[in-house]
C-alpha cells in the first residue's frame, strides 16, 4: 500500500550542499562525508551510527549524482522537510516496490518508492542491479452507499479518475533536456474509468471491498488493487449505533396510554409493533434482530424511541374528550 511509513529524505541536506550545487560540488561533498563517516573509523558503539550515516550519504549521492534521478527528485519541489511523512503523487511512476523494513544495506522506503525497480546495497556497490518485482500501486477510495444498499447488497456503478503513468516519458515527466509536453512534466495522466462493483449484503461502514488489479497501472507489470472504503450516507429515519439501529416511533396519546399495535418501519419492511399500555415518551422498544449484520454472523437490534404526537387534525368529539380529561387532572 502507498500508506506505509515513508519519510521524506532531504538529500541536499544530507550532503550539506545547496539545491543548485554542481556535479563537482556534490562529488566533493560526498567524498568528504564518506571519509568522515567510514564505519572503520568509528569502532565500538559509534559504529552503528556511522553505518546509518553512510547509508544515507550513499543514498543521497546515488540520487544527486545521477542526472535522471536528480531531476525526478527535484520535481518533488523544495518545500519538503526531512523526515516528513511522504506519499508520492498517486502512482507516480507506475512502479511500486514493496519494502516493509528499512534493513541494513538497503535503501530507504522513500528511495524505493521514487526509484523502485532497482536495488543494491551498501557494501555491494559493484554488484549488478537486481530487478525488483514490478507491480502497480494499490489505490484506496471511498464509496458512498445508502443504508439500504449496504444492508441488502447492491450493484454500484461509479466513475473514478485514475492516475496513470505518462506513456511518452514513462512517468518521469522529463524528455530529453526538458519537461515532457504530453503530460506537462507531471509524469502522469488522469483517465476517467467507469467501474461496477457488487456490494455484498451486510456491508458495514468502514469495511473495504477489494477490486483486484483495478489499482495503479505498472508498465510491463501487474496493476495494483483498488480498495473501496464504504461510507454510509446519513439516513432520514434510521441512525446507526454500532450493530444496532435507532429510530423514532410516533404514537397517538391514547395508544401510548392504553397500548396498541402500530406499524413500524424496519430495513426488512414494515412490522406491527406492540406498544404496551402506559408507554411514556422516550421509552425504547427493542426489536430483536432488526439491526445490522454482525461480524460474528448475528444481527443487531432496532430500538424504537416512542414519540407521542397528535394526529394532524382532531375531530370535535376528540376535542370534547380532551376537555373532559383536562378537568380530571387540571394543571
Ligand atoms: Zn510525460
Amino acid at each position: 500500500m502507498i500508506r506505509m511509513g515513508v519519510k521524506f529524505q532531504d538529500y541536499y541536506e544530507i550532503l550539506g550542499v545547496k539545491r543548485e550545487a554542481t556535479e563537482k560540488e556534490i562529488k566533493s561533498a560526498y567524498r568528504k562525508l564518506a571519509r568522515k563517516w567510514h564505519p572503520d573509523l568509528h569502532p565500538g558503539e559509534k559504529k552503528a551510527e556511522a553505518e546509518e550515516k553512510i547509508k544515507k550519504i550513499n543514498e543521497a549521492y546515488e540520487v544527486l549524482s545521477d542526472q535522471e534521478k536528480r531531476k525526478k527528485y527535484d520535481r518533488l519541489g523544495a518545500n519538503w522537510q526531512s523526515g516528513q511523512d511522504f506519499s508520492p503523487p498517486p502512482d507516480m511512476d507506475g512502479v511500486h516496490y514493496y519494502s516493509p523494513a528499512e534493513g541494513m544495506g538497503g535503501f530507504s522506503n522513500f528511495f524505493e518508492m521514487l526509484f523502485g525497480g532497482m536495488q543494491h546495497g551498501f557494501g555491494d556497490k559493484q554488484g549488478p542491479f537486481r530487478a525488483a518485482p514490478r507491480r502497480g500501486a494499490d489505490v484506496e477510495t471511498e464509496l458512498v452507499l445508502t443504508l439500504e444498499e449496504a444492508y441488502q447488497g447492491a450493484e454500484k456503478t461509479f466513475r473514478l479518475d485514475m492516475q496513470a503513468a505518462c506513456q511518452q516519458c514513462g512517468g518521469s515527466g522529463i524528455r530529453g533536456q526538458s519537461f515532457c509536453s504530453a503530460c506537462g512534466g507531471t509524469g502522469q495522466h488522469s483517465t476517467p474509468r467507469t467501474l461496477t462493483v457488487k456490494v455484498p449484503p451486510g456491508t458495514r461502514e468502514g469495511s473495504k471491498i477489494r477490486l483486484r488489479n483495478q489499482g495503479g497501472a505498472a508498465p510491463g507489470g501487474q496493476a495494483g488493487d483498488l480498495y473501496l472504503k464504504i461510507r454510509l450516507s446519513p439516513h432520514a429515519y434510521f441512525t446507526v449505533k454500532g450493530d444496532d439501529l435507532e429510530a423514532e416511533l410516533s404514537v397517538a396519546p391514547w395508544q401510548a396510554a392504553l397500548g396498541a399495535k402500530v406499524p413500524a418501519r424496519t430495513l426488512d419492511g414494515s412490522v406491527a409493533v406492540t406498544v404496551p399500555p402506559h408507554s411514556t415518551a422516550g421509552k425504547k422498544l427493542r426489536l430483536r434482530g432488526k439491526g445490522l449484520s454482525q461480524k460474528e454472523g448475528g444481527l443487531g437490534d432496532l430500538y424504537l424511541k416512542i414519540v407521542i404526537d397528535l394526529p394532524g387534525q382532531l375531530l370535535p368529539e376528540e376535542i370534547e374528550l380532551y376537555r373532559q380529561l383536562s378537568q380530571i387532572r387540571p394543571s
